[in-house]
């Protein structure tokens, strides 16, 4: 594995087509790199490609964007099949091409960033100590655009992400909501909204104290994200309330679920000392009907939690289909 990390100063110089920097794994300087032409590219070409390289990785702040024209331009200086692009904390991934074959494998960082796993595959034969060297140099013009695209993305992720509870916010379920719903109107998929309201949730504030349930609140959202096939369609509606969106599911699928996750709320240990605070959940359940809104499919469903509430709570009721569908 190679490791591409910089001084930020260096690097400047290497923006500009001056120096790379390498460090090894103890943060020495690699000797055989660091002579007045250690850093430089080593032909008139690959100059001309890391140029080329430098200027067509400022024209993206979006991350996925920046890699596809990182791999699309590294192509022409070295023959390549596959690229994967990983960072954990972020929870960005990416790949493109072919992911079988001989890796090269880059660590990426700066000084101060930690700045994720990027490795490079080629399938017919495996990288030449001159390839490797190549690509190291033209890996570090990936460094910057790579650390603005990750500080981009981190900050639309925080900005449709709700702060206590790491699920989405209001903001990303009207946008999230309105696309799914296109595409169910348009393919003739099925698409169905579970509303979540915490029974009584005033009282446990009430008796426990608002830190407590803040507590509740982030464990029932993760107890919710872990119950549904995809964490991201789980959103904070309102103060204790959630919406899950599964896409490609019917009514009957739905109502499975919504009992599912109505069933582990009610089971949840959430423990404060040696006591464990009970929590239920009403929900109410809505599959969209042709050529429903969003509006329309939350406010179905909303009627059906009322409902749910009504009828003693801790449960489960579907809504009625909308009249044009009954
Ligand atoms: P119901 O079964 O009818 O839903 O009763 P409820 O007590 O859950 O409903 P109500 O709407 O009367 O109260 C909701 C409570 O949720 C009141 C409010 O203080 C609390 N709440 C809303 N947002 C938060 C929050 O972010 N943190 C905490 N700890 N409590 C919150
Ligand atoms: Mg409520
Ligand atoms: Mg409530």
């Amino acid at each position: 594995m190679s490791k591409i990390e910089l001084d930020e100063e260096l690097v400047m110089n290497a923006i500009i087509g001056a120096r790379i920097v390498d460090l090894d794994s103890n943060g020495l300087v690699n000797s055989e790199l660091h002579g007045p032409e250690g850093f430089r590219a080593r032909s008139h070409n690959e100059a001309l490609a890391l140029s080329r390289l430098n200027a067509v990785l400022q024209t993206s702040i979006e991350l996925p964007e920046i890699i596809r024209l990182f791999f699309k331009e590294i192509q022409r200086a070295l023959s390549l099949d596959g690229l994967a692009y990983e960072h954990r904390n972020n929870r960005f991934e990416y790949q493109l091409g072919d992911q079988d074959g001989y890796p090269s494998h880059y660590r990426i960082q700066t000084d101060s960033d930690y700045l994720g796993e990027l490795t490079l595959f080629r399938t017919e034969e495996d990288f030449q100590q001159s390839d490797l060297e190549k690509l190291d140099r033209l890996v570090t013009a990936l460094v910057f655009p790579l650390r603005n695209g990750l500080r981009y993305h981190e900050a639309v992720r925080a900005s449709l992400t709700d702060g206590l509870t790491g699920a989405g916010n209001r903001i990303s379920l009207d946008s999230i909501l309105s696309r799914e719903v296109d595409q169910a109107n348009r393919y003739g998929h099925p698409l169905s909204v579970l509303i979540l309201d915490l029974d009584y949730f005033k009282h446990i504030n009430d008796t426990f104290g608002h830190a407590v349930g803040d507590h509740v609140l982030r464990n029932i959202a993760n107890a919710i994200k872990a119950t549904c096939r995809n964490a991201d369609m789980t959103f904070r509606y309102g103060g204790e309330e959630f919406v899950v969106l599964l896409n490609k599911t019917d009514v009957a699928g739905a109502k499975i679920g919504a009992e599912r996750v109505r069933r582990i709320i009610e089971n949840l240990d959430i423990c404060l000392g040696d006591a464990s605070i009970p929590v239920t959940t009403s929900i109410g359940v809505a599959s969209l009907c042709h050529g429903e809104s969003r509006e329309g499919l939350l406010k179905r469903a909303d009627k059906a939690l009322y409902g749910a509430k009504a009828n003693g709570r801790n449960r489960v009721v579907v809504a009625e289909p909308t009249l044009a569908n009954a």
